[in-house]
């Protein structure tokens, strides 16, 4: 039998959780941090894309919580933990591209907004950590440092204004009319932060406001964290064992 509570204590320790908003260079600074220390990298965003992708394919509406839930149990994903990695598959279709289509963005806060399938889902991200071959996993996400991991040692909020948020993912998304960008990025921020709040750290968590960092900056102020959370860690570790 599965000793639950044990398990959980060791997941934990395993977690870096980094929440943040879209363009508040999460992913990239998350990668980074992930090959500096020779960990894994999980971006749970994409797996929240390639189940809104999946229910998209079957046909069905991604605002209808039934059919999101139906779609959810047995969902075929495939996604790695190699930072410099990221193809994400679904069954045997890889989704790497599509899921960062406008129409997926456009439904993902839908999916991602039913209680039974963030349960599910959150359970499959602690097993995914659990299970994988790294000494840590660096996790990122809206509810890594709230729900998902409210033990990790490590829990970081990564924010940024909102007009540089945009601009940042307007350049990303070359191509694209940026105004248009912009206006998707808010009303996606908007319907996500009814489901969980990623712009107000909980108690703990240590918040990197990057609105006016580059991203070497933005790396170095995380990994300061990084350090100050550990050290704080081994220092009570250390007191504890000479009061024992
Ligand atoms: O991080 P990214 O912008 O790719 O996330 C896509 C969507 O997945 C978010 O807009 C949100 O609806 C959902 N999401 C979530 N919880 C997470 C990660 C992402 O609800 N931990």
């Amino acid at each position: 039998m599965t000793d639950i509570s044990s398990g959980s204590a060791r997941q934990a320790t395993k977690f870096i959780a980094i929440d943040g908003p879209a363009g508040s260079g999460k992913s990239s600074v998350s990668k980074e941090i992930a090959r500096r220390f020779g960990y894994g990298y999980l971006d749970t965003g994409a797996a929240y894309r390639a189940l809104a992708w999946h229910v998209l394919e079957t046909g069905a509406d991604t605002a209808d919580a039934d059919a999101v839930r139906a779609a959810a149990s047995g969902f075929p994903l495939h996604q790695g933990l190699d930072p410099d990695d990221r193809r994400v598959r679904v069954g045997d279709v890889e989704v790497t591209d599509a899921i960062r289509e406008p129409r997926v963005s456009a439904a993902v806060s839908g999916v991602a907004r039913v209680p039974e399938v963030r349960v599910q889902v959150n359970e499959m991200f602690r097993r995914i950590v659990d299970e994988a071959e790294y000494p840590a996993v660096v996790v990122e996400g809206r509810d890594i440092t709230t729900v998902v991991a409210p033990d990790a040692p490590v829990r970081i909020l990564l924010t940024a204004a909102p007009e540089v948020r945009a601009a940042r993912r307007a350049g990303e998304l070359a191509g694209e009319n940026a105004a248009a960008v912009a206006e998707a990025l808010h009303k996606r921020d908007a319907s996500d932060s009814g489901v969980v709040d990623f712009l107000n750290a909980a108690p703990g968590v240590d918040v990197v406001d990057s609105t006016d960092l580059d991203f070497a900056q933005t790396v170095d102020a995380v990994l300061t964290v990084i350090e100050r959370r550990r050290s704080a860690a081994d220092g009570s570790a250390e007191r504890g064992a000479s009061h024992g």
